[in-house]
């Protein structure tokens, strides 16, 4: 019997307000090998963030401690706040062969890139700046001096995109659910993420 191909990370990066959340909830719904990184962050809770689901909410001392501790896959200063990937969580999901979604920054995406862990780098894109713009102000949560920060931040986030694997155009959100899930899947059949396949083809067979 062939085993099934080895999980991965599956890594979203998009500019703030990209629909990068709505994506991988939708991703989430409708898969069932698939598990999402929480990650630790320092900044305070938005509207109904509730803590241990949209994120793990701690103080400046606790998370410098945790960077002590090489508790983090990868953190970086987003916004003048901290983010960071639990590595027990990734490491304990990966070993039970469930892949991994999580919505990082491009820093941490680089990062990661550099550890032997398997991967997939996506990048979320609006259609254009305007809509960007439009879906930050529509979203509601950030001040005109938080959107400003965020729409220069963005600026600086495009310029990753030739490190991605892939990039998907979120003009449609129905559309870009099915290309990340197409992407996700054809990783999975990605000759290299399969162990010793011909082996698992042939075993069984005696020789005649
Ligand atoms: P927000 O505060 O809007 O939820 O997220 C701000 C930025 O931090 C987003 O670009 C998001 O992808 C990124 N982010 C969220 N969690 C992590 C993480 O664990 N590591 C890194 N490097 N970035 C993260």
């Amino acid at each position: 019997m062939i085993e099934k191909s080895s999980s991965f990370l599956i890594i979203l990066s998009a500019p703030s307000g990209g629909g990068k959340s709505t994506i991988l909830n939708e991703i989430l719904k409708v898969t069932d090998n698939i598990d999402y990184s929480v990650s630790y962050t320092t900044r305070n809770p938005r509207g109904v963030e509730q803590n241990g689901i949209h994120y793990n909410f701690v103080d400046e001392a606790e998370f410098l401690t945790r960077i002590d501790s090489g508790d983090f896959l990868e953190h970086a200063r987003v916004f003048g706040n901290w983010y960071g990937t639990s590595i027990s969580y990734i490491k304990s999901r990966l070993g039970k062969h469930r892949h991994v979604i999580m919505d990082i920054d491009v820093q941490g995406a680089s990062l990661i890139s550099a550890t032997d862990i398997p991967y997939v780098k996506i990048f979320i894109i609006p259609p254009s700046m305007e809509i960007l713009k439009q879906r930050l102000v529509l979203r509601a949560t950030d001040s005109p001096e938080e959107i400003a920060k965020r729409l220069r931040t963005a600026h600086d986030e495009l310029a990753y995109i030739p490190h991605y694997d892939y990039l998907v155009v979120n003009d449609d959100l129905t559309q870009a659910v099915e290309d990340v899930l197409a992407i996700i899947r054809a990783e999975e059949n990605r000759v290299h993420r399969y162990s010793k396949p011909v082996e698992g083809f042939w075993s069984g067979e005696k020789n005649t």
